[in-house]
């Protein structure tokens, strides 16, 4: 079996909160005296993804509205086994892949933008701000956002906005309404653009822009694309229809892989799983993999830090390359944030998960290996996975082990091609490592 599809009533009816069984707890959020912050957060976020936020349910019960919407927008996402690229490897091991670029926004964020948009929507508000980094946050926020009739502004980080020109069509296709971050719309991006007029833009400069416009507006949310618990919870449904599918395929994974920048479309996919090793029922290795150039899990120091960069969010306990890091202009624009969510940051500090890094040369030419033998062009922030993925199938061809390995491929790469040109030309630049 090539492909392990699900039907529509399989589109999970709960998501999986791993607040409720995490080995240790989450430090609270802090204040940091004498900063303009965020005092009061239900001035930004919907009651429906606070509480979320916070909880420590195990399990919470999806609104059928979103249900019915995951439906229609095409969930459950199927799972592919990856035949040919085995054949080109000459591995014993089996790849299993998750199609999150089935998605009709290309990857796994419309998950998150549809609850968020509902909950807003019922809190009786008109718009939502939000960042985006390649762009694909903005457009699945600016889709949800059309599906429950509110506007959308999004902040794109700059060197994205040049990059990806036709993520901008469209998120305007949709409705949204998109500006290069840092922008002339807040007072935090004039400041920005004052010091330097050449900013690159970051995700961090980003949400503090989409913040500022949350906070001077009354009738508006802020909404975030990843990071935050409420987002990792939402992404749960993931890992959920992965582990039927896997079941359907008898087969129980030996190693998982997701990419990782904020830290969702990893916790999605793994955090069912993790699970059952939380409770001592399974001995899955779990790997996250992100740039060499924005190292955040494997150099990164595991202490509070603002989640942006003018420091108006609480300092939050996690992973993080400090908040005015700026990391280089490399393609895979959604994994370029300095922070890490914090339950995958207290997962990877108690040992739970592994991180690997990945160069720009390396995602693409893995990329393109993929691409070749399985017909889908993967996101350059899925190739991260994709090169991890690779590396252990090779390994298996080594000692002749038949591991199971599943990888979440969170979005195709067809509005990427900037990045696969440079490539195949040859004038990608070389990142250090
Ligand atoms: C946004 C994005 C990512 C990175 O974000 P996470 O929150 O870490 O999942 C990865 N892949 C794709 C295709 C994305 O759009």
């Amino acid at each position: 079996m090539y492909k392990i599809e699900l039907s529509s009533d399989e589109v999970p009816k709960k998501w999986y909160n791993i607040n409720a069984d995490l080995p240790a707890e989450i430090p609270s959020p802090k204040n940091s005296k004498g900063k303009k912050q965020v005092e009061s957060l239900p001035k930004i976020f919907s009651k429906g993804v606070l509480e979320q936020e916070f909880s420590t349910e195990r399990y919470i019960s999806i609104p059928k509205e979103v249900r019915d919407l995951f439906m229609r927008m095409g969930r459950p996402s199927p799972l592919f086994r990856a035949k040919s690229l085995e054949e080109k490897l000459n591995t014993p091991a089996k790849i299993y892949y998750k199609r999150e670029d089935s998605s009709p926004t290309g990857s796994h964020k419309l998950n998150s933008a549809i609850p968020q948009a509902y909950y807003a929507k019922k809190d009786g508000i008109e718009r939502l701000t939000t960042e985006t980094g390649a762009g694909q946050w903005g457009t699945a926020l600016s889709l949800a956002c059309s599906q429950v009739d509110m506007d959308c502004t999004v902040y794109m980080v700059k060197v994205s906005f040049d990059q990806k020109p036709f993520r901008k069509t469209i998120m305007g296709i949709y409705g949204g309404k998109v500006f290069a971050s840092p922008s002339k719309h807040t007072e935090y991006g004039r400041k920005v653009s004052a010091e330097n007029p050449d900013h690159p833009g970051s995700l961090g400069i980003a949400i503090s822009e989409a913040i500022e416009d949350a906070l001077v507006n009354d009738e508006v949310y802020y909404s975030i694309g990843s990071a935050l618990n409420h987002v990792m919870l939402h992404q749960t449904i993931i890992g959920q229809e992965v582990k039927k599918q896997l079941e359907i395929a008898e087969e129980e994974p030996d190693v998982m892989i997701g990419c990782v920048g904020g830290g969702s479309n990893f916790a999605g996919f793994t955090f069912p799983f993790i699970k059952d090793k939380l409770d001592g029922n399974s001995d899955c290795e779990f790997i996250g993999v992100e740039p060499s150039s924005c190292p955040t899990l494997t150099q990164g120091t595991y202490d509070f830090d603002f989640g942006d960069s003018s420091g108006l969010t609480p300092l939050i306990k996690m992973f993080s390359l400090g908040h005015d890091f700026i990391a280089p202009s490399v393609h895979a624009g959604g994994l370029r944030y300095h922070g890490m969510s914090p339950q995958v940051s207290l997962l990877k500090d108690q040992g739970y998960i592994e991180a690997k890094t990945a160069s720009q040369d390396e995602i693409f030419k893995a990329g393109t290996l993929f691409a070749k033998a399985e017909g889908v062009v993967p996101a350059p922030e899925s190739s991260h996975a994709i090169k991890v993925a690779i590396d252990e199938a090779k390994k298996c061809k080594e000692t002749g082990e038949e591991k199971t390995i599943v990888f979440n491929l969170s979005g195709h790469g067809l509005l990427d091609l900037v990045g696969y040109d440079k490539y195949l030309s040859g004038s990608l630049p070389v990142d250090s490592k």
